[in-house]
């Protein structure tokens, strides 16, 4: 299944969430072939970004929303690890500092923003200041409508300057949610990433899908499109990421620059009286 055109959010359509199963798992796809292919689609995301850092023409941004254990984090683990660490950045957005606060909203997120030859990863991002924003109104509304637009804007503006835009929203269910506290809880390991605040934001769930839903119908544009992946089997979730980023980077045509040298003077002047 082509999952970038099966989960785009198409421009201008009203998303309900509540009639996307964050359960699916694409058509006919099972756990140990999703994995292998995931696999194969890391290793060629690999050279992919390989191809984007030689060229130095573009680059890549990837924007990933989701509630508390939706699987941000392991999206990152599972996805970009074929990437070379020289070339690939991540950021995650946490609540603005004094700093940050005292700017306009995008502030922070430009600084953030990929360089030519670049694959940056938001975990978080420019979203938060129409979803927590909004839920917990930490502005006036008047302020966080007019954000849409203004990220429009902003989001048109970072692609005709050379830069790929793909956003995730990573789609669980409030059970799946729960399940993943709970393991949280009962890992030594993973115990530290708990906090009281992720179980009394479960109360605003519904204040969230109706800011993701703004947000998503609004803000999905060609140039910038976001995808809603079904997030409570993580196999799947990764198969579908990685293969939406494949597709997209695949598409760009990308080739390796042409040398800057002559090869054949060069070899004939420093390496055949060598090594004849
Ligand atoms: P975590 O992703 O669990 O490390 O948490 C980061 C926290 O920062 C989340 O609770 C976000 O809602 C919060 N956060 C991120 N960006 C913003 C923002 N622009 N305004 C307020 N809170 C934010
Ligand atoms: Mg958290």
């Amino acid at each position: 299944m082509d999952y970038r055109k099966g989960l785009v959010v198409r421009p201008s359509h009203k998303v309900k969430l509540g009639s996307i199963d964050p359960g699916f798992k694409g058509s006919g796809e099972d756990k140990a072939s999703a994995e292998a292919k995931t696999a194969r689609l890391v290793e060629k995301l690999g050279d992919l970004q390989y191809l984007l850092y030689a060229e130095n023409r573009r680059s890549l941004l990837i924007c990933l929303q989701g509630l508390d254990a939706a699987g941000k984090d392991g999206t990152i683990r599972h996805v970009m690890t074929g990437m070379n660490p020289q070339g690939t950045r991540v950021h995650a957005f946490k609540v603005p500092s004094t700093l940050e606060a005292s700017h306009d909203f995008l502030w922070r997120i430009h600084a953030q923003a990929p360089a030519r030859g670049e694959v940056v990863v938001f975990n978080r991002s420019h979203y938060e200041d129409v979803l927590v924003a909004r839920v917990h109104s930490l502005v006036p509304k008047k302020v966080w409508s007019k954000r849409y637009d203004v990220i429009n804007e902003f989001e048109n503006d970072l692609v005709e300057a050379g830069t790929v835009i793909l956003k995730f929203f990573l789609h669980i269910s409030k059970d799946e949610q729960l399940r993943r506290f709970k393991q949280r809880l009962d890992d030594p390991k993973r115990r530290w990433k708990i906090s009281e605040a992720d179980y009394s934001e479960r109360k605003s769930w519904p204040d969230y899908v109706k800011a993701y839903e703004e947000a998503l119908s609004r803000t999905s544009t060609d140039a910038a499109p976001w995808f809603v992946v079904p997030a409570d089997h993580k196999w799947f979730r990764n198969l579908a990421i990685a293969q939406i980023i494949r597709d997209t980077l695949d598409s760009l045509g990308m080739k390796t620059p042409a040398p800057t040298v002559d090869i054949a003077e060069i070899k004939r002047k420093y390496h055949s009286a060598a090594e004849d």
